[in-house]
């Protein structure tokens, strides 16, 4: 199938983009990579009479750090995050976690922000947004406003973001000196999308682990933080007995739902599995 036929504008700042949305309203759509959307308007899933190509505003762009914040511009590509000497220093997740993503050809293109903002559950980086306490930074004709990740993905395919409003970047703590991290996820080959997924960090002392952000995607309608799991192993020795507790409890309250070739059942043993590996991984 081809597109519907549409308009196409590509603003130069932010502030002409967000005019342009306001003037569209429901018939008009972001476009950031286009790695999502494209296949999107092929299929007629989506079909606004105009597109606004946003890939040119420079206040969307570029890594850099503030103070005790790693700020990532929307247009960041995944590629750029996978090669960001900043990146790899301050939120070493987040380098685990880009190779996963599709293939080279499509993380040269995709974006964070088009990624965070699409809030797919099988993606990887709205779990790692998660788990690394992100904070979304929206523009929208109202000002600036900032919204926690917790609060930011809210159901399948469904964010806070207003449909007048920009995702301009996001600000990430920077890892401590102690923080260790785990990125697993489980696919049939490697570049699909997850089966099952666990974005994990933690501080270790010895054999302790505290400060625990375990959060599991492709497994619910959004990502997923282990609540339970993260109280009962944050410091305390990690012993054997505590990993299995663990393990009970994030396959308890993570509430899996099935997709078209996994069962719930599976999902929660894929959990199970995860958390066991990533828990020996970040004490090891
Ligand atoms: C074959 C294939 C495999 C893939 N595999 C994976 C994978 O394994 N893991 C994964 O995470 N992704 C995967 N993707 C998706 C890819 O990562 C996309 O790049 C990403 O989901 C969207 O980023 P984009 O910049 O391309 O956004 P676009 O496609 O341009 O836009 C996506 C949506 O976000 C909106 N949007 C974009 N930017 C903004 C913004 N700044 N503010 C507000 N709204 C915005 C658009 O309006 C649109 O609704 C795959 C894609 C393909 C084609």
């Amino acid at each position: 199938m081809k597109a519907a036929a549409f308009d196409y504008i590509k603003p130069k700042a932010l502030a002409e983009a967000l005019s342009l949305l306001a003037e569209a309203g429901d018939d008009g759509q972001l476009i950031a990579g286009g790695q999502t959307l494209l296949a999107t308007l092929n299929m007629r899933l989506s079909e606004p009479s105009i597109l606004i190509d946003i890939s040119n505003i420079d206040e969307l762009k570029g890594i850099s750090l503030l103070g005790d914040q790693l700020r990532i511009g929307a247009l960041v590509t995944h590629t750029e995050i996978e090669d960001s000497q900043l990146v790899a220093q301050h939120a070493p997740l987040l380098k685990a976690a880009a190779p996963h993503i599709a293939h080279r050809a499509i993380r040269n293109l995709g974006t964070w922000g088009g990624s965070l903002a699409y809030g797919d559950p099988a993606a990887e980086w709205p779990a790692c947004s998660l788990t690394l306490n992100a904070t979304m930074i929206i523009a929208g004709p109202r000002g600036e406003r900032r919204i926690p990740a917790q609060d930011f993905f809210i159901d399948l395919y469904t964010t806070a973001l207003e449909p007048d409003e920009i995702l301009i970047a996001t600000e990430i703590p920077i890892a401590t000196s102690n923080q260790v991290m785990y990125f697993h996820e489980l696919a049939r080959r490697h570049g699909d999308y997850a089966i099952a997924g666990l974005a994990a960090v933690a501080e270790k002392r010895g054999n302790v682990l505290s400060h625990c952000a375990f959060t599991f995607f492709s497994v619910a309608s959004t990502p997923l933080m282990a609540i339970k799991a993260q109280g009962l192993v944050d410091g305390k020795p990690l012993t054997e007995e505590l990993i299995a507790s663990a393990v009970a409890a994030a396959k308890s309250e993570i509430d899996a739902i099935a997709d078209i070739t996994n069962s719930v059942e599976t999902k929660r043993h894929l959990i199970g599995v995860l958390l066991e590996r990533g828990l020996k991984h970040l004490i090891a």
